[in-house]
C-alpha cells in the first residue's frame, strides 16, 4: 500500500466540502489518525522491566533512525533542577516541554502496532526515539518505507547510570521518577556497558 497523506486531506477537505463531518472524521481515524506518542506510551501494557532489556538489547539507538536516545528520566530529572532551562509538561505540550524530550527521549514501539495485530513480545518492541515513534504511528515499516536497523552493540546507556547516581545523591520527591530508581538499583545491566548479553 503507498501512502498518500495528501490524498486522505483533500478526501477529508472534500467531505467538509460536502459538509459530512462524520465521513471526515472517519477518514482521519482510519486513515490518518492522530495519535501523540505519549498516548501511545501510556495505552501499551509494556512493563518498565520489558522495556529496559528492550533499551538494552539496542544500547539505547533509535532502530528507526539510529539515533542515540536519552532515558526520559535522566530528561526529566535535568528539569527538576532547572525548570525553566528545561521545562518539561507531564503531558509534553510542545510549547512547554524542552524539545530535547522530542528529538532524544527513549521509548519502545512496537514494530507491528498493537492496532494492526502486533504483539508485546520482545521481538516486535524496539528502541525508538520520539520523533521516530510518532511519525511511526499506527504505520507499518512498508507503509512508511522504513527499514529496521540491527539493535547498536555500542556502550551507550541513554544516560541512565547519569539518572541513577543523580537519584542517589539527591532527594527528589517524584513517585514516577522514584519508581525508576528502585527498579534500576535492582537491574543488573545498569551501569555496566551496553551492548548485547
Ligand atoms: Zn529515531
Amino acid at each position: 500500500m503507498v501512502v498518500e497523506k495528501q490524498r486522505w486531506i483533500k478526501l477529508v477537505c472534500q467531505a467538509l466540502e460536502d459538509g459530512k463531518v462524520k465521513e471526515a472524521r472517519k477518514i482521519v481515524q482510519l486513515k490518518y489518525p492522530f495519535q501523540s506518542p505519549h498516548q501511545n506510551q501510556q495505552r501499551t501494557a509494556i512493563s518498565n522491566l520489558k522495556k529496559l532489556d528492550v533499551f538494552y538489547r539496542d544500547s539505547f539507538k533509535c532502530r528507526y533512525c539510529g539515533k542515540e536516545t536519552i532515558f526520559a528520566g535522566t530528561l526529566m530529572v535535568i528539569s527538576r533542577f532547572i525548570p525553566e532551562e528545561f521545562p518539561y509538561h507531564p503531558h509534553w505540550k510542545w510549547n512547554a516541554t524542552h524539545p530535547a524530550f522530542w528529538e532524544l527521549a527513549s521509548s519502545c514501539d512496537h514494530i507491528l502496532p498493537k492496532a494492526r495485530g502486533g504483539g508485546d513480545e520482545i521481538n516486535n518492541l524496539v528502541t525508538s526515539c520520539y520523533q521516530c515513534n510518532s511519525i511511526k504511528s499506527n504505520w507499518t515499516l512498508e507503509e512508511l518505507r522504513w527499514k529496521l536497523l540491527e539493535p547498536s552493540t555500542s556502550e551507550w546507556d541513554g544516560l541512565i547510570g547519569m539518572f541513577v547516581k543523580i537519584m542517589d545523591k539527591h532527594k527528589i520527591q517524584n513517585r514516577y521518577l522514584r519508581g525508576w530508581h528502585r527498579l534500576l538499583k535492582s537491574y543488573e545491566r545498569v551501569g555496566k556497558r551496553g551492548g548485547q548479553k
